[in-house]
């Protein structure tokens, strides 16, 4: 009608006039006026559906405007709105229970933070603050967060601009058999020669200067490089060898989103520190936190933790938690995630690298999932570099979105990272369309 078309070009102007976005040169964007949304599907201004492989920022896990998560906010903001972070609160409690019921080992506590990487910021300290030691190892191609230690941990382009030189943070190489760093062939060995260059790191760094090894437990936005079978145990059993605390980010791979809960409890791994965000409330309200294991639980004891925020543990945030963890429970939407993961993006997937020279490699599990695309399969030859863009990826984008897809792409890669709720129709459909996108990747390369 002429009134919306009216209100959705008066918020287009405005968001142009006076809304800063992140990471982004202010001239050159042109935002999509987002309506409404509803499970799987979002409508942008002119009316059109999309169906969304984005989950927006990889963090609507239960899928747009569940009804039971919306009511259990609407509630708790008619019950108690907002309240300090030192009382105690009904919905806090409830939370960090079902969290730590879900989390592996002893990890029992939680500190709740705004979001991921303010969780990162914690771990960080809790981790310099219980060894003594300064330094912390992160992976090259990986993603923590913009604060300022979190992006000082993050090993993409972004972190360039905003280093400083006295972060104390080392980056090594994870394992990425595609483009290995190690001249591997095979999983075990980028394996074996991942974990002995980490080794090396730890023993050139100087064990006793390295608080914790950070890393994310598959690297999300960066390219969903599964770890080969092995690797986190073999991460873990290095920390002990050196005394060095483990601190695994499931920012986005946790709560269902790989088809488990963590997956470090899937692997059989237990970190010290296990940082979270997103799918904890598929972000309805802003929240993150660090689950924590006993050894820095007690360090803290009779000793102040020197770190708070005013809305640590936020009752809307953890009402939302509580409704979102028990729905996904209830419902099994995470058998559903690898079920469809499994079943059909896997498989079909698998199909439509076959079909289309452009693809270099797909990868993932449950509804996580990575495309790369490349402009010659024998020199994995990217189409964008790290951290840029490119005309095809661009067109791969546009492409998309004109057919009534909206993926979540970065660098040279489309990752399909839909809700966990998914059913096998709307799969098959996204699927549909990222054929027709490789389609037109295809040409494009070519010629
Ligand atoms: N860690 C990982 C693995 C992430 O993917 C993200 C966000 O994308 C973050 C941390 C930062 O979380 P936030 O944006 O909530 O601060």
């Amino acid at each position: 009608t002429e009134p919306e078309q009216r209100a959705v070009a008066r918020t287009y102007e405005l968001d142009r006039r006076h809304v800063f976005h992140s990471w982004s040169a202010q001239a050159e964007l042109d935002p999509m006026v987002v309506t409404r949304a509803e499970g799987s599907y979002i409508w942008d201004g002119e009316g059109n559906r999309l169906l969304d492989f984005s989950s927006q920022l990889v963090n609507t896990n239960i899928g747009h405007q569940h009804p039971y998560v919306v009511e259990a906010i609407a509630h708790q903001a008619r019950t108690l709105a907002t309240v300090a972070p030192q009382h105690a609160n009904d919905q806090r409690s409830e939370a960090a229970r079902l969290i730590c019921e879900r989390t592996p080992g002893d990890l029992n506590r939680v500190f709740f933070t705004n979001g991921g990487a303010d969780a990162n910021e914690h771990a960080v300290r809790m981790a310099r603050l219980t060894t003594g030691r300064p330094k912390v190892l992160t992976r090259y191609r990986s993603y923590h967060g913009g604060t300022q230690t979190a992006i000082n941990l993050t090993g993409d382009p972004r972190r360039w601009p905003n280093d400083n030189a006295d972060s104390g943070v080392v980056h090594f190489f994870g394992p990425y058999l595609y483009r290995s760093h190690f001249a591997a062939q095979s999983e075990a060995e980028e394996c074996g020669r991942a974990l002995a260059h980490l080794e090396q790191v730890i023993e050139l760094e100087g064990p006793q200067t390295v608080a914790a090894v950070l890393l994310e437990a598959i690297p999300g936005t960066a390219g969903i490089m599964l770890p080969p079978p092995g690797y986190l145990a073999g991460v873990r059993e290095l920390c002990d060898r050196y005394g060095i605390l483990l601190i695994v980010d499931e920012v986005m791979t946790g709560f269902g989103r790989t088809g488990a809960w963590f997956v470090c409890g899937d692997e059989g791994v237990v970190p010290d520190l296990l940082t979270f965000a997103k799918g904890v409330n598929s972000g309805y309200v802003p929240l993150g936190g660090v689950a924590i294991g006993d050894r820095i639980a007690d360090h803290f004891a009779h000793r102040p933790y020197p770190g708070g925020l005013t809305y640590s543990g936020h009752p809307l945030a953890c009402a939302a938690a509580v409704a979102a963890i028990t729905v996904m429970e209830r419902d099994g939407i995470i058998g559903n995630a690898r079920r469809v993961g499994t079943e059909v993006i896997g498989p079909e997937l698998a199909r439509l690298a076959e079909r289309h020279p452009g693809v270099g490699e797909v990868r993932g599990r449950g509804v996580f999932w990575a495309v790369e695309l490349v402009s010659d399969r024998r020199t994995r030859q990217p189409v964008a570099p790290t951290g840029g863009s490119s005309p095809v990826m661009a067109e791969a984008v546009r492409t998309a979105k004109q057919l009534g897809l909206l993926p979540f792409a970065n660098s040279n890669r489309i990752h399909l990272v839909p809700p966990c709720t998914l059913t096998e129709a709307e799969a098959r459909e996204g699927l549909a369309v990222l054929d027709q996108v490789l389609h037109r990747v295809d040409a494009l390369v070519d010629g």
